[in-house]
């Protein structure tokens, strides 16, 4: 369903170029909420970043449905970018707008009218538990609260993809685990793909069947949760021991 071939991406930098995805493959399947664990500076947000185009790629590939998504003309590029929900671990809310106006926001920049983006924003904040916070501003939010309107700007397009990038690690434990619920439960009622990237281990024991470890830029290895868990590859045992 997405398959990622030979990815690279180099940042220039002031001591020269830093080569941060070195040829990550993966292959996700339509309808799963597969993990991605690794450690900071693995290049989890560069991949993330890389898959919704807000970082293009120096070299591979990103099939969506056998079509190279990379390789699409703009306009069409912009269109399946909104196809790709994004979730984070600092939320991106406006603070400025109320949390009515953070999720409407993907649909007024699309031109939606009026009617269909408040249709749409009530649904989405229904499926998140924010119904009774639609005017209130994020700053009076709690953390679990921020990253619910956080998720619902995301889904509010009715993306096939959403990307979570760390979106429980700025949060407590209890809190962590309504949001991981959350996703659960979003994945299970719509079908959305889901791929959470993360350095938490128990968030992706909690979440996902199948799972990848990114370092240093490539996978070193994927599969299922369970297998990589009780017959981890060498290096990955060493990353899990270092994270106990
Ligand atoms: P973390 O767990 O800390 O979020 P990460 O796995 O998400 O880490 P990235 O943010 O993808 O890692 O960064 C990977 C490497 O690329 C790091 O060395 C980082 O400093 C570098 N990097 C990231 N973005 C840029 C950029 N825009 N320009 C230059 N270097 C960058
Ligand atoms: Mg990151």
């Amino acid at each position: 369903y997405i398959k990622i071939k030979n990815l690279h991406k180099t940042y220039p930098t002031h001591d020269g170029p830093l080569e941060v995805l070195r040829g990550v493959d993966l292959s996700i399947r339509k309808g799963e909420i597969f993990g991605t664990i690794g450690f900071s500076g693995a290049g989890k947000s560069t991949l993330a970043r890389c898959i919704n185009r807000l970082e293009t790629p120096d070299k591979g590939e990103i099939l969506i449905d056998g079509v190279d998504i990379l390789k699409l003309p703009k306009q069409e590029l912009l269109k399946e970018r909104r196809k790709i929900g994004m979730i984070f671990q600092t939320f991106n809310l406006f603070e400025a707008k109320t949390v009515y106006k953070n999720i409407s926001y993907p649909l007024e920049i699309s031109g939606f009218p009026k009617a269909e983006i408040k249709r749409r924003v009530l649904d989405t904040a229904e499926l998140v538990g924010l119904s009774d916070k639609l005017s209130a501003y994020p700053g009076g939010l709690s953390g679990g609260q921020k990253q619910r309107v956080g998720i619902a700007r995301a889904l509010v397009n009715d993306p096939y993809l959403l990307l979570s990038d760390e979106a429980t690690s700025a949060l407590d434990p209890q809190t962590t685990l309504q949001i991981l619920e959350l996703l659960k439960e979003i994945n299970k009622a719509t079908g959305i793909t889901i791929l959470m990237i993360t350095h938490e281990l128990d968030a992706i024991k909690y979440t996902c069947e199948r799972m990848a470890v990114l370092e240093d830029g490539l996978i070193i290895e994927s599969g299922s949760v369970n297998e990589i868990f009780h017959n981890p590859h060498s290096r990955t045992g060493e990353l899990f021991a270092k994270v106990f």
